[in-house]
């Protein structure tokens, strides 16, 4: 589902919403309107552009992955949010000049129009050159979802840390995709969700790391930075980001929030 505000994405409307599923033939109509209810309700504003894509995908080319394991970084404000950011992007083998870079656009707005923008920056993860060929669009991860069987059992061990909800749930399984995909180095996000100012940096190296602010409360900018090495175009990338993924959870538990 993607959903625009001033016409259709590709006539320059503004992003509203998106959003992705993997389901059995069954629930594809309730998904489906949940999708559609969530762009109707977005906090950013009414959508006069939705569109909904449903394709079938063979169960043979659903791969399975198990979820990176979640940890959290106490931060006092968005100031020490950033740089906390910045040094576990250090860590994971980002140049600072790039985690910097990858900071600053999300806070500018990284659309062309200084919105946010429908898919994710992929940036170099030495020089933090955009490597994206359509700023607007970036690259999307899709086919993506829980296995139905283990997001349940997700839920109840997370609870107690508060995170047990659709937000974390699916921004988990995005991440888990998106480190695992050959490439990748580390990701860093936070919502363009105006009432959202968690974001989180991941890295096979650092797992999952919430971090609690990260932008500021109203601000309808954010977005995804994918940082990249050794790919061969961005268009494989983007295919591998696509492939059929199921989510389970994490093999030994340490959920040390
Ligand atoms: P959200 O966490 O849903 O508020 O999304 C924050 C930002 O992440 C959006 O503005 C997009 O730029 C980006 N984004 C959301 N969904 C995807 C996706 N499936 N693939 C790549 N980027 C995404």
């Amino acid at each position: 589902m993607r959903a625009a505000a001033g016409g259709p994405h590709e006539a320059g409307g503004s992003h509203i919403s998106g959003g992705e599923r993997l389901v059995p033939p069954s629930e594809v109509e309730f998904r489906v309107q949940e999708l559609v209810r969530r762009a109707l309700l977005h906090e950013k504003g009414e959508p006069d552009f939705l569109c909904v894509t449903v394709e079938r995908v063979p169960q043979e080319a659903v791969r399975s992955l198990s979820a990176l394991p979640i940890s959290k970084r106490d931060v006092r404000d968005l100031e020490e949010g950033r740089s906390v950011a910045v040094e576990i992007l250090a860590e994971a083998g980002i140049s600072r000049e790039a985690a910097l870079r990858a900071v600053a656009w999300l806070a500018q707005g990284p659309a062309p129009d200084g919105g946010a923008m429908r898919g994710a920056i992929v940036m170099d993860a030495d020089t933090g050159e955009r490597l994206e060929s359509d700023p607007a669009r970036g690259v999307r991860v899709s086919r993506i979802d829980w296995h139905p069987d283990e997001l349940p059992a997700w839920q109840d061990e997370v609870r107690h840390l508060g995170i047990a909800n659709e937000r974390v749930a699916e921004a988990l399984a995005l991440a888990t995709k998106v480190v695992q995909t050959p490439g990748t180095v580390a990701e860093l996000c936070w919502s363009d969700d105006p009432g959202y100012v968690t974001g989180y940096v991941a890295s096979k190296r650092h797992g999952y790391v919430r971090i609690p602010f990260l932008k500021e409360r109203g601000s309808p900018l954010g977005g995804r930075v994918f940082f990249v090495r050794g790919i061969s175009t961005v268009e494989e990338y983007e295919t591998a980001l696509q492939t059929p993924v199921l989510l389970r959870r994490e093999e030994k538990k340490r959920h040390d929030v």
